[in-house]
């Protein structure tokens, strides 16, 4: 566990102002969507802050190559161990791309749950962990570290842990994940992070990054390329990423070596390596791209009951 004196220093970090704050649903994805924005900020001397939502513990093959186990034979221990590995993983990544475990802060909430947490009443009982409130097993969670206790798995918890974080940190530009993203914790999370925005009256800019796209077959094209862009191709008639506009809103340049710390920072992440090298490689090119959002409360009317 953390000494006291490191607890200081995390709780007076997390209420420094920000200039960046980026949400990452999951330990990677501020990494695979968002490297070359860190490492920016850091260049021009802002102050870049990253929120990662889920603790990333619902990770099933990853549970069973890491125990060694068959799928119907994990444990919930065998997913705290995933946990802990991606926890620790994303703090090297971190580390690459210039940044301390003080501009991390770790919510704790369920890995493929964040759309199926309730507002209120029972807190939702994750599958594969058997938890029903937040934790942290190398870094506290927030809440733990702010309260003294964990928050329970309640969707109004996790929008509390947001807006007070947008309050603390004020940023100027927010980072989240596509609203049509492929993946429910990543669509959950722009609408929390949205409601959030609504709620603190931020006036900054939003930007999204796509992760998974709904036809699965992003990013494109494949493998680590630093020296090219990403390209939207036509698959089965249908755009490659789906559901968003064509070229981005915005395509920031990555040069060589930004590119290529942002591999060595993929690298770091030990398990996704091992299962799924050649798509989070894919994210290695010469660019970062974006989409503005310009008017997150019509986005909120539009977010659908069931994600
Ligand atoms: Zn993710």
């Amino acid at each position: 566990m953390i000494t006291q004196e490191t607890k200081k220093e995390l709780l007076s970090a997390y209420c420094e102002k920000k200039d960046v704050l980026i949400f990452a649903p999951h330990p990677d994805d501020e990494t695979l969507g968002c490297a070359g924005v860190i490492m920016e900020a850091k260049r021009s001397g802002k102050k870049p802050g990253i929120v990662v939502c889920t603790n990333g513990d619902g990770f099933v093959t990853a549970a069973s190559v890491f125990s060694g186990k068959e799928i119907s034979a994990l444990s919930p221990e065998d997913f705290l161990e995933v946990a802990r590995a991606r926890q620790k993983d994303m703090l090297n990544a971190m580390q690459i791309l210039g940044l301390s475990q003080n501009d991390i802060v770790f919510l704790g909430y369920p890995d493929g749950g964040l759309a199926r947490m309730f507002s209120t009443g029972t807190p939702y009982m994750h599958q594969f962990t058997q938890k029903n409130c937040t934790y942290g097993l190398i870094m506290p969670d927030y809440h733990s570290l702010m309260f003294d206790v964990p928050a329970p798995y309640l969707r109004s918890a996790i929008r509390e842990d947001m807006i007070e974080l947008l309050q603390k940190t004020s940023p100027r530009e927010i980072y989240v994940t596509h609203f049509k993203d492929g993946h429910s914790d990543h669509r959950e999370c722009f609408y929390l992070v949205g409601e959030a925005v609504a709620k603190t009256g931020f006036k900054g800019e939003i930007f999204a990054y796509l992760i998974h796209s709904a036809d699965g077959n992003w990013p494109l094209p494949r493998g680590a390329n630093p020296q090219i862009p990403f390209e939207a191709q036509m698959i089965d008639g249908i755009q490659c990423p789906a559901g968003v506009s064509w070229p981005p809103d915005e395509r920031r340049p990555l040069r060589y070596d930004e590119a290529e710390a942002k591999l060595k920072a993929i690298h770091s992440y030990t398990l996704e390596m091992k299962l799924a090298s050649c798509y989070i490689e894919s994210f290695v090119k010469n660019e970062e791209v974006f989409w503005k959002i310009n008017d997150i409360e019509i986005l909120q009317k539009m977010r659908p009951s069931e994600m």
